[in-house]
């Protein structure tokens, strides 16, 4: 199957994770139990969904030069993710996000970047000629402004596509936006770039086209179990998602966003793109953690097939 090349650029986190009967009110201790330390991180998952489903994949990150970071650049290695510009850097811890989960499944996170504050301009300019030689790069906001921008800026002039997952949700300057050709909120982030609120399709349209004004060629809205709002120059239609019973969404928005820049990279059409990644993402959220859900191909194919 020819592939074009991917490059995803972004964060690498250690989740640490406590399963608590209820989330502690301030300045309460709280006994939890089952503590898990899972690979997370949006550009790690998003990394790792492309190579594990199928797509040729290289990766920009900072990790720190402690054990965490010597496992998970391994773990890349061993999921098929090109690793040349995954930087070991001194002195500093790889990025954590501290996890508790009540019964209900409601969470209450707190991240710490560590080395993912690292991946600044200086890092990014020395990985110019990966950038210039990528078809699809692809980034996420857990990671410095200024370091997203110069690659954005190498990718544009290189006629490589940008796609931004504009994840976690945060308002963004325009000279980020005009120069990114597909944009993948989900319904939260819409809403925060677009003042639309996005509950249905009608509200899925609606910021679509404020977004297409913006400048941005493909807008694509992940809406949960509905699926995903997909427009094309003002022409958008809905994609369905797949039924599952949910245990865990953790990870599902990066699933989906690997899962479809696999296919558009194997010169799948959009609506094929975006129906790949719902089978993917149902498929992730059927299971625990973030890297360890993340699908292989043949299962996703068996579930589009
Ligand atoms: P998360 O932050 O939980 O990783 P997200 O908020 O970024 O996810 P969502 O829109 O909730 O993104 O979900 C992304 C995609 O995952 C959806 O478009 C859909 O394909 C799939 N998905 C999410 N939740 C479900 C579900 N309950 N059942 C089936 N598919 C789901």
């Amino acid at each position: 199957m020819s592939s074009k090349k991917i490059l995803v650029l972004g964060s690498v986190n250690a989740d640490h994770l406590v399963r608590v009967p209820r989330l502690p009110k301030p300045g309460e201790t709280v006994a939890g139990k089952d503590y898990e330390v899972i690979p997370g991180g949006k550009g790690a998952n998003q990394a790792v969904a492309c190579a594990r489903l199928g797509g040729q994949t290289a990766f920009i990150a900072c990790v720190g030069d402690d054990a965490f970071g010597a496992v998970m650049i391994q773990r890349f290695k061993a999921d098929g993710i090109d690793t040349q510009a995954v930087c070991q850097v001194a002195d500093q811890m790889t990025g954590v996000a501290l996890i508790c989960v009540d019964s209900q499944a409601e969470n209450c996170i707190v991240i710490a970047p560590g080395a993912n504050a690292k991946l600044t301009t200086r890092r990014v300019q020395a990985q110019q000629a990966l950038i210039a030689g990528s078809d699809y790069l692809l980034m996420q906001l857990e990671t410095p402004l200024d370091g997203l921008l110069e690659a954005v800026e190498i990718a544009h002039n290189a006629g490589v596509k940008v796609v931004l997952n504009p994840a976690p949700a945060k308002a963004l300057p325009d000279e980020l936006l005009t120069r990114v050709d597909m944009i993948t909120p989900n319904q939260t982030e819409a809403e925060l770039l677009t003042g639309i609120s996005v509950n249905d399709v009608v509200g899925a349209a609606e910021a679509a086209g404020k977004l297409h004004a913006m400048g941005i060629e493909t807008v694509v809205i992940t809406l949960g179990s509905q699926g995903v709002w997909i427009s094309e120059e003002g022409n958008g239609r809905l994609v369905e998602g797949y039924s599952v019973t949910p245990v865990d969404t953790t990870a599902a928005g990066d699933t989906f966003n690997g899962a479809m820049l696999v296919a558009l990279s194997h010169g799948e059409s959009l609506d094929k793109a975006a129906n790949f990644a719902n089978a993917a993402a149902a498929l992730s959220v059927t299971r625990h953690g973030a890297q360890p859900s993340i699908p292989s191909r043949d299962e996703v194919e068996k579930l589009v097939a």
